[in-house]
């Protein structure tokens, strides 16, 4: 998509706060950073509320995730004076699902995972874009084999919506680098061996030398390690 590339061009070279500025202004009530609480998400809350205070940032609650995720989501509240928008599954597909499959039955196979993923994550997730022209993602390319591909900004043609992603050329020492500099809380678990952190059932501690998703629905291979979020 053209607009796509001479945004991308625009933009090479440019820091991420000058990104967001950028896109806050231009698409002020049609843009939110939808985040799922993670390192990469709190640099951004820290950038945007910084930028303009009265930004959307949603995040999603799909009833699994660790106690030390709801400390985090309070304590951001608490340093920003704000309310993350929380949005959370209808409770009639989680129940179904729980009924036919049980209620840990995302175990049992990539199909079962990927529908779990469905109806706690993805349904509140559109419902949250649906009112949106813009979302601001955390991705990095060094993330994942399913990430090396990200660009700054993306034209995301399930969504039917623009994708930017201001961290895509950082490390993860950068990543840290801004949290301590700037204080940001960040999830408690980080620093017990869980670089990426979902669902608590779903999630694992990774060992030094492993790749830092590897703690990411651990039993499934590689390239099915994306929750339909990120559809690549
Ligand atoms: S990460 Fe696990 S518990 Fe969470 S929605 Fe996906 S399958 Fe369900």
């Amino acid at each position: 998509m053209e607009n796509i590339d001479k945004l991308n061009a625009r933009f090479a070279g440019k820091s991420p706060e000058e990104l967001l500025a950028f896109f806050l202004n231009e698409y002020r009530g049609r843009i939110a950073l939808a985040s799922s609480l993670g390192l990469e998400d709190q640099v951004l809350t820290d950038m945007i509320l910084k930028t303009d205070s009265g930004a959307k940032i949603f995040t999603i609650d799909t009833g699994r995730l660790f106690p030390e995720t709801y400390s985090l989501i309070d304590r951001t509240n608490l340093k920003y004076n704000t309310r993350l928008d929380v949005y959370f599954p209808r409770h009639e597909p989680v129940e179904a699902y729980v009924k036919q499959n049980g209620i840990n039955g995302f175990y049992e196979s990539v199909d079962k995972r990927k529908e779990c993923c469905k109806v706690r994550k993805i349904e509140p997730l559109l419902r949250a874009l649906s009112s949106l022209d813009v979302w601001i993602c955390g991705l990095r390319q060094e993330q994942s084999v399913t990430r090396t591909g990200v660009q700054a900004v993306e034209w995301d043609e399930g969504n039917q919506l623009i994708k930017v992603n201001p961290l895509v050329q950082w490390s993860e020492q950068d990543v840290w680098d801004y949290i301590k500099a700037n204080q940001v809380p960040y999830n408690k678990l980080h620093t017990k061996g869980f670089p990426s952190i979902g669902c608590q059932p779903c999630t694992r501690a990774v060992q030094a030398d492993e790749d830092i998703r590897a703690g990411r629905w651990w039993w499934e291979n590689p390239e099915h390690k994306e929750c339909g979020l990120h559809r690549r």
